[in-house]
């Protein structure tokens, strides 16, 4: 059986920063189990579907990511079982850990929306949450010239999600510039009342939403999909009709695997049950969660990642020696568009209150230099930095 000091469930932002920053530690047997060739920078899928990025900016061999010093089996954890302190693979491996670190994020529930895999099968759907789908996003969207057309943003758990606006508002300036907003009926489902519940930032994006007359419907999700008549039913049963095309973000959960493990809140969406503040399970001393799949009760991010990557490898040490603990502010960030080039961070701490990462910048304000960094900037910090475990 192959034996490691730390064993890291997931090759994602989560992963493999943690997996560089332990190593940098001085921490000497570090495992990622991670089963997909490619590495992806996922904020970028917003600017693909928006005409602003390609593929090929945001993907990379995971070869080219694994930090120098780290085992990267490439397969899935299936189980663990934290009494032994052993994992087992798809592929048949048995692993041994002392400290076991699960982020293997979410995985989508095509099963919570009936239709919705055959709509995405279809072409008629696509979404930036969706990367098999995301090329077609901005062809679809670009191309549209009258009718009726759907967003959403997902219920949660899931990952980022208030930025599945970006394409919505960066499409909504496009066509104004085009001259055919008026000519399309643009609607977006809100799962909650507004779009993110922080007062500073909903107020930006109702006024933004009645600018571009983006009709809102709130509460609501959707129930069903008529991939072959084109139609979204609503939860409380509205029915929208004949939409060209909607960009409609599945559900999602957390891998089976947690939930079977006996380490999860419950057993759907089955997040893993750490101290939001230390990151330690609950039910097991020498298992850790991070990232999307870990119950922080914040909305999750890449950018929430910097600080829990720092706390966790803080208290993976503390833990060996026996110190105190580091805590986690639940800081977190979703960066939204309201223009083609205009974009506010949204960096706030687990009550909502702002948490600007460069002092005195009030992170609800919309601003271009801001896009630019959000487009261009954090990309280069995130491989030369965050996936180097400078943090
Ligand atoms: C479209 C989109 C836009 C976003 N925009 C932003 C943004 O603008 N700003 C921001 O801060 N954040 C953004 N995010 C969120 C950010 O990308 C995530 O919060 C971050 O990637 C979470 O990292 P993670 O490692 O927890 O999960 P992931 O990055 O999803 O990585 C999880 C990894 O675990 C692997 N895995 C899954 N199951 C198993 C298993 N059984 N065994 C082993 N490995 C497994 C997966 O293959 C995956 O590689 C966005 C996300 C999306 C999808």
């Amino acid at each position: 059986m192959d034996r490691s000091d730390v064993l890291i469930v997931g090759g994602g932002n989560a992963g493999i920063s943690l997996a560089a920053r332990l190593l940098r530690d001085g921490v000497r047997e570090v495992t990622v189990v991670a089963p997909q060739p490619v590495h992806r920078y996922k904020p970028l899928l917003n600017y693909v579907g928006a005409g602003e990025a390609t593929m090929a900016d945001l993907e990379r061999p995971m070869t080219a990511v694994v930090p120098a010093g780290c085992t990267w089996i490439r397969d899935a954890v299936e189980a663990v079982d934290p009494d032994a302190g052993t994992v087992r693979t798809r592929g048949g491996r048995n692993l041994q850990y002392s400290t076991l670190v699960i982020c293997p994020g979410l995985v989508e529930d095509w099963e919570a929306t009936p239709g919705l895999l055959q709509a995405y099968a279809d072409g008629w759907m696509a979404s930036t949450y969706v990367p098999g789908s995301t090329p077609q996003v901005w062809p679809r969207l670009s191309a549209l010239r009258s009718g009726s057309v759907a967003f959403t943003v997902p219920p949660e758990p899931a990952s980022c999600g208030p930025t599945a606006l970006k394409p919505l508002l960066m499409a909504c300036d496009s066509w104004r510039r085009a001259g055919v907003l008026g000519s399309l009926r643009v609607r977006l489902v809100l799962p909650e009342a507004t779009a993110t519940g922080i007062p500073e930032a909903d107020a930006v994006l109702e006024r933004t939403f009645a600018d571009y007359g983006v009709e809102v419907l709130r509460e609501t999700r959707i129930e069903r999909v008529d991939w072959d008549a084109h139609a979204l039913v609503l939860t409380g049963g509205r029915v929208l009709e004949d939409v060209a095309f909607a960009h409609a973000v599945p559900h999602y959960r957390a891998p089976g695997f947690v939930a079977e493990a006996g380490l999860s809140t419950d057993a759907s969406p089955g997040l893993v049950d750490v101290d939001p503040e230390t990151l330690r399970s609950r039910r097991h001393d020498s298992v850790w969660a991070i990232g999307d799949a870990a119950a922080l009760g914040i909305r999750s991010s890449g950018g929430a990642l910097r600080k829990q990557v720092d706390v966790l490898s803080k208290n993976l040490a503390a833990a060996a020696k026996g110190k105190e603990l580091s805590r986690y502010d639940g800081y977190t960030v979703m960066p939204i568009t309201v223009s083609h080039r205009k974009l506010m961070l949204n960096e706030v701490d687990r009550e909502g209150n702002a948490s600007p990462s460069i002092p005195f910048l009030d992170p609800f304000v919309p601003r271009r230099f801001t896009w630019l960094f959000d487009r261009y900037g954090l990309p280069q910090v995130y491989w030369r930095r965050l996936l180097r475990g400078k943090v």
